[in-house]
């Protein structure tokens, strides 16, 4: 349930900061002109921050992204007066209109690899070619070639939200928007958001030719967008476990502060672990904590898992009783004993005679099991930290009766 929330405020959140710069703008009539110069301005730096946040960060993505916006916005408002260069403006506009939604979707099928890396660098000649070729293409004598890139190829299909933007870009535009559609489905970041975002901000743009302070408050908007997405995801990147997904020891920490007045908690422990990282490698061993802990997520009973390190996991139940939290926890220990985990053929795990199912070859189902402690908030135990040892102790002593059981 949590989850979902968080996924559709990390989708409406780029929207909702579009929507406030839509706002400011309409308020921009009422500006003196320092204030109106200054917001031109604004762009380069948010680009600034944005460059120095997605560095240290060490988001390519976002890096790239800033560099081509701020050429971009530099290109659209680098023309000296604005009537007498109705055309040249027109023009540029129309090569922005390519470049943004052409990089937004080669971005997303590259992988992170560093901004001044070899990579990065080969990303960076990338960006300058594109930037060369901008001012070649806007210089006497290549206007045909320009001319062929803007061409209303189809007229029946050309719209009032269209102007101002050459249909082979706006098709860009739509092509860019379904490959982050489709990418954000299974990402946990809201970079793809993100980018969605940019992409609408720089629509808006370069559908209104003579707005200049639109521009620039747009301009700017892309850039904040990107620099709340870096911000946001570290700080999400913070509280989870990078292997398994699930809430991380600092996200039990901070939880287990909220606790009221009730509360059980119950600790969790893969049986003979470390037997199955011998047997099978670590890598499988890795796969079979991601499969139990993608089994503990959907505790039922108001549970919430989080992993509290190695193959060992915590589930609160604010509110429960160790007897109205049992049963929740039996279900939890069925499913994972019943579930099959089908091994990967890596090749890479040594087999041995000693498995506890029938191990080695590819395509085989191996089982494994979990045993649980679990104890209450009571007179005996006040603290949050209390419990959860209590809890440990009656983990050991499920471990004692023989494992793949619940003891409190
Ligand atoms: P018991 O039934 O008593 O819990 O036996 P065990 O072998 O599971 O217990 P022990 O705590 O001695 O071993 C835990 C093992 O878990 C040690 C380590 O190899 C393995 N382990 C811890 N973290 C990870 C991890 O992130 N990935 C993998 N693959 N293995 C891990
Ligand atoms: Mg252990
Ligand atoms: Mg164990």
């Amino acid at each position: 349930m949590k989850t979902t929330l968080k996924t559709i405020v990390s989708i409406l959140l780029p929207f909702a900061i579009l929507a406030l710069a839509y706002f400011l703008f309409t308020k921009t009539d009422t500006w003196s002109q320092p204030q109106r110069d200054l917001i031109k301005l604004a762009p380069y730096a948010v680009f600034l921050l944005g460059g120095l946040i997605s560095w240290k960060f060490n988001r390519s993505r976002e890096f790239f992204m800033l560099i081509l916006l701020a050429f971009g916005f530099y290109f659209i408002t680098s023309l000296p007066g604005e009537t007498e260069h109705a055309a040249q403006l027109a023009d540029r506009f129309s090569i922005v209109a390519f470049l943004i939604p052409l990089n937004v979707a080669v971005f997303s099928f590259l992988k992170e690899r560093g901004i001044f890396s070899s990579w990065g660098l080969l990303r960076i000649g990338f960006l300058l070619a594109q930037i060369a070729a901008s001012f070649w293409l806007v210089q006497e004598g290549q206007s045909d070639t320009l001319a062929q890139m803007t061409k209303t190829r189809v007229p029946a299909l050309s719209f009032h939200w269209m102007s101002g933007i050459p249909q082979c870009a706006v098709l860009a535009f739509v092509i860019a928007l379904a490959i982050l559609g489709i990418r954000q489905r299974n990402s946990k970041t809201s970079q793809d958001v993100s980018f969605i975002g940019v992409l609408f901000a720089m629509y808006i743009v370069l559908h209104n030719l003579h707005k200049p302070l639109l521009a620039a408050i747009f301009f700017a908007t892309a850039g904040i967008i990107l620099i709340v997405s870096i911000i946001r995801d570290s700080y999400s990147m913070a509280f989870t476990d990078e292997l398994t997904g699930l809430p991380s020891r600092r996200a039990l920490k901070q939880d287990m502060m909220k606790l009221g007045f009730h509360y059980a908690i119950a600790m969790l422990d893969v049986d003979h672990f470390k037997k199955f990282n011998d047997t099978h490698g670590h890598d499988t061993g890795d796969e079979v904590l991601k499969l139990v802990a993608s089994i503990i997520k959907d505790v039922s009973g108001g549970g919430k898992a989080f992993r509290y390190g190695g193959e060992e996991f915590t589930l609160l139940f604010p509110g429960k009783t160790v007897t109205e939290a049992i049963p929740h926890l039996e279900e939890l220990r069925e499913k994972i004993a019943k579930r099959g985990f089908t091994k990967r053929s890596t090749g890479r795990s040594k087999s041995s005679a000693k498995s506890r199912s029938q191990s080695g070859r590819a395509g085989k189902q191996l089982f494994v099991t979990v045993s649980m402690g679990i104890s209450q908030k009571s007179e005996k135990y006040k603290k949050p930290d209390e419990v959860m040892k209590a809890a440990d102790s009656a983990l050991y002593r499920a471990k004692k009766k023989g494992r793949n059981c619940v003891s409190k």
